[in-house]
């Protein structure tokens, strides 16, 4: 077995980015960076297309430049192809489609996030140390990462709030436009995303979003059958972005 690998989990947000910054500048170990693209179907990446062109463009050659590799890795799946998934057993859901993923228990973050990256890190036959980009203001999160084995937040050893970790990006001009959208990371797809988020899907690529938008029709073999329970309906949002393409882009409602 070789020397331990060092590791950085990035999703080129500020937490992330600002982690890799921290360990350059502290002199500590790190051999690579995985970063995994989600994608919403075989064409279509889940990023917002602001994140997306940062992350290619700009974030990866920068860290390659100052002598970071980044291992890009994607799930086999996509959003749309989870989306449609049919439930299998007895239950009372059996045979429906997974449809929307629940915040929580979101099951693109944990097929298509979390698989790939540990599939890859499995391939690697050197004991790993993964940093992950959480900070200490975030202390439930901390708590269930240091359960993990193998797992470190350089955020937290050098004492960063994620605001901390904003303003190291943006010191290092490394500091995503998708935070002008929003101040969440994350795929446009979510029910947790913001309405300049869905704004820019539907300006950018407005046959992708119709076909989103088009998923919330198919109300009968679905387990969940509503895009946001919580907030308003994928076609009451699709109705806004179109009254406000009229010239009446006012409030932002969500
Ligand atoms: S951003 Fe939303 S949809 Fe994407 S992994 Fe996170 S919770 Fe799931």
């Amino acid at each position: 077995m070789g020397r331990p690998k060092f590791i950085a989990s990035v999703s080129f947000g500020k937490d992330s980015l600002a982690t890799i910054l921290l360990a350059k500048e502290h002199d500590e170990p790190l051999d690579e960076a995985v970063y995994c693209e989600v994608m919403f179907d075989e064409e279509t990446s889940g990023e917002v297309p602001e994140h997306r062109d940062f992350v290619y463009r700009i974030a990866i050659p920068r860290l390659k430049r100052a002598g970071i590799p980044v291992h890009i890795v994607r799930g086999e799946k996509t959003f749309v192809g989870q989306f449609q998934h049919r439930i299998s057993g007895e239950g009372r859901s059996a045979g429906k489609m997974w449809s929307w993923p629940l915040c929580g228990k979101c099951y693109v973050q944990r097929d298509l996030k979390v698989k790939p990256i540990n599939e890859y890190l499995r391939q690697i036959s050197e004991p790993i140390t993964q940093y992950i980009g959480i900070g200490i203001d975030e202390p439930k999160r901390l708590e269930s990462l240091r359960k993990k084995k193998g797992c470190v937040s350089l955020l937290e050893k050098y004492g960063y709030t994620r605001e901390m970790a904003k303003e190291k990006c943006m010191e290092y001009g490394l500091f995503s436009p998708c935070y002008e959208l929003s101040n969440r990371g994350g795929c446009w797809f979510c029910p947790n995303a913001k309405l300049e988020e869905q704004r820019e899907i539907k300006k950018n690529y407005p046959e992708v979003w119709s076909q989103f938008v088009s998923l919330e029709d198919q109300t009968d073999d679905v387990a969940y059958t509503v895009f946001n329970p919580f907030r308003r309906s994928l076609h009451e949002i699709d109705a806004q972005l179109e009254f406000d393409k009229g010239g009446n882009n006012g409030t932002n409602t969500q």
